[in-house]
């Protein structure tokens, strides 16, 4: 039996640039795209001096890359700090009083922040941290919600050369506990409290929870958000206001605060931690450096979301996750971007919220993910075709892949058939977008990321390396360091090892299956391990998932596998329906006949599982290895703490 996964594409969809999107592009032909993607591996080292030369470098790097597999060494000898890139070198230009950040409350409350006052907020965060002690070298943990304090908190950190690990803020005591004694945190950043749908999340409270038993802690710096409805204990000695500690820093006149200035660091000084979403096991700490983090993405926010000088980008990630760091901050701010930071619920107070903003703020490009994309489709039509989005010129979508069904609804409802979809796929260890369809370049195509981006050089090969021929399934591998790669896990760098560089000798393996076809787009079709096999066939879960997902009462679907005598796996499709759509034993039939008509008898789901909602990570992917176990009756096992919703899993149970 071949062990390469078959795929069942539908009937080939393109959607071209529209004219005017093109004409005005960065870069706006395919051969204008392999021009620089050639060059870009080819003669690397002139492609990364032009694209980086309007960064901040203080000496320049004397040599590219130094590749000992698996660990790399990126613009050797280069020195900077990343924040001078990111705030200092707008400030001599008209960027300088440009909205950096456009930030909305969830209670509606706005503030906009330009270039020269985050910079100021910056340096005087900076220069707080120093006085209690943090320095070059020094872990700080960020345990915050959507406010533009979080970014400050942030670049202060990479301004003094300290790592910062952000923990998204949805996460519990015990979780932030662990990445806190996980990395040594020397101070914990957080606020009072966060709004979640009108009540208050209490994030100081739980700071204090996990503070229990986290030795290395010395301070907490609390920004109080919410003094009027969230009570706080500061633990004297421990616990400082961030406001009072700020002031103290402030500077006087225009003259920088004393003890701000950006302390300059080698290329690869530890820029962050970051634990992964944790969809497939425990999370692991993610380390990036700095240097080629930002070159990384600084080049992929410019030409993916094709940067412009008036545009108001919105990037809908929590700063918690890689994609809040990577398009939230680091990538557009070093591109002198304005970016809108919204802090609440996507369906807060109703399912209009998002639309509402796209509206009220002129928001031209938006990048968000399948799992919010499908919600809103479940929530109704009418909420979208309230608003008028004439501002939105570009839409993105990261984090799993998106269903065909599903980005049509994205391109026809959100983008009007008028706005370029960019399908991003990366992931918290490649630190940057690494396959897209460059939005002015080339056609897009429903449900398939794309052509590589600049200087990475992905493949989908067997187990042994082989490349396998376009059109045929496989593991989805880069063959190449990249500059934004992750440089190992933090503190067990023989996990990095076996995690990523032990499965394809030579090459990183991601962990995703995935395919080639003919015009060289890659096509993800989900996670090696949840690879279905029926009767000899091996099916990406993306397939059959596409193929549910396209009957029109189904919101979203996760196919996994269970152990079948007969057929090696039996095929269970949990389903979560639309509203107006009930579960009947003659629905689910239909629902295995579209299937069986769409992709062939053998791959017939043996049972479909109506649900009220799936099991997610808190970043909003479906959890299938938990799912594995439900539809086998096992008893779930592993790790928990990033289950977003735990009472899903006991209903599904049952
Ligand atoms: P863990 O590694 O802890 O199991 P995770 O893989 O979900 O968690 P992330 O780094 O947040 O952690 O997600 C990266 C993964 O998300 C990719 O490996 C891929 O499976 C999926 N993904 C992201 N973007 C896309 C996309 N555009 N198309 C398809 N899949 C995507
Ligand atoms: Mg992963």
């Amino acid at each position: 039996m071949s062990n390469s996964i078959e795929t069942f594409s539908e009937a080939e969809t393109q959607i071209e640039p529209p004219e005017a999107f093109r004409k005005a592009a960065r870069i706006s032909s395919r051969e204008q795209y392999e021009r620089l993607y050639r060059e870009s591996l080819d003669a690397p080292d002139a492609f990364w001096k032009r694209e980086l030369s309007e960064l901040t470098f203080r000496s320049p790097w004397t040599e590219l890359v130094e590749w000992k597999l698996p660990h790399a060494k990126w613009f050797k000898g280069a020195t900077l700090n990343i924040t001078e890139s990111c705030l200092d070198r707008h400030l001599g230009t008209t960027t300088r009083d440009k909205v950096a950040l456009l930030w909305e409350g969830e209670s509606g409350a706005t503030r906009s922040i330009t270039y020269a006052e985050l910079t100021r907020q910056v340096q005087s965060c900076t220069a707080a941290l120093r006085s209690l002690g943090v320095q070059q070298g020094d872990r700080v943990a960020i345990y915050m919600g959507m406010v533009p304090e979080v970014v400050v908190a942030m670049l202060a950190c990479a301004r003094i050369g300290a790592t910062h690990t952000v923990v998204f803020g949805g996460f519990a005591a015990e979780s932030l506990r662990d990445r806190i004694n996980d990395c040594g945190a020397k101070v914990v950043l957080t606020q009072d409290g966060a709004p979640r749908r009108g009540a208050p999340v209490p994030l100081k409270q739980t700071v204090d929870e996990a503070l229990r038993s986290t030795p290395s802690v010395q301070h907490v710096v609390v920004y109080r958000h919410m003094k009027d409805t969230v009570q706080i204990q500061m633990q004297p000695g421990r616990d400082l206001d961030w406001a009072e500690l700020l002031a103290k820093h402030a500077g006087t006149g225009s003259s920088a605060p004393a003890n701000s200035e950006p302390a300059i660091v080698d290329a690869e000084h530890p820029l962050f931690i970051l634990y992964t979403s944790g969809s497939t096991g425990k999370p692991k700490g993610i380390l990036h450096t700095t240097a080629g983090y930002l070159a990384g993405v600084h080049v992929s926010t410019k030409y993916v979301f094709d940067l412009q000088p008036n545009d108001v980008y919105w990037c809908t990630a929590d700063v918690g996750w890689v994609t809040g760091h990577s398009y939230l901050v680091y990538g557009p701010l070093s591109n002198g971007a304005t970016c809108l930071i919204y802090e609440g619920a996507p369906n807060y107070p109703d399912w209009g919220r998002f639309w509402q903003i796209i509206d009220r703020h002129k928001v031209t490009i938006l990048y968000t993910a399948p799992t919010a994309i499908r919600a809103f489709i479940k929530a109704g039509d009418e909420w979208v075709e309230k608003a008028s989005l004439a501002s939105l010129r570009l839409l993105g979508t990261v984090g799993e892949p998106i269903n065909p069904e599903v980005w049509m609804w994205y391109h026809e409802k959100v983008g009007k058939r008028r706005c370029p979809i960019v399908d991003t796929w990366w992931q918290t260890e490649t630190g940057a977008i690494m396959t897209v369809t460059l939005p002015g370049a080339v056609p897009a195509k429903p449900g398939v990321t794309g052509l590589p981006f600049f200087g990475v050089e992905p493949d989908v090969v067997t187990q042994d390396g082989q490349t396998v021929p376009p059109g045929e399934g496989g593991s989805f591998v880069q063959r190449r360091p990249w500059p934004s790669m992750l440089r190992t896990i933090w503190g067990d760098d023989e996990r990095y090892r076996q995690q990523y560089f032990s499965d394809i000798p030579g090459y990183y393996f991601s962990g995703d299956g995935a395919y080639r076809d003919k015009d060289g787009y890659f096509r993800v079709v989900g996670r090696i391990d949840d690879v279905l096999n029926v009767s000899g066939h091996r099916i990406g879960t993306a397939e059959i998932e596409s193929v549910l997902v396209a009957h029109p009462s189904v919101a979203e679907a996760a196919a996994v596998g269970r152990p079948d005598d007969l057929k090696g796996q039996a095929l269970v499709a949990f389903v979560t329906l639309k509203p107006g759509f009930s579960a009947s034993p003659s629905a689910a039939e239909d629902l295995r006949q579209q299937v069986a008509k769409e992709i062939g008898k053998f791959a017939r789901p043996d049972e479909i599982r109506f649900a009220d909602g799936l099991p997610k990570t808190r970043s909003g992917k479906i959890m299938r290895r938990l799912l594995k176990d439900i539809a086998a009756g096992r008893e779930i096992k592993g790790d928990l703490s990033t289950l977003e919703d735990r009472s899903i899993l006991d209903k599904l149970s049952k």
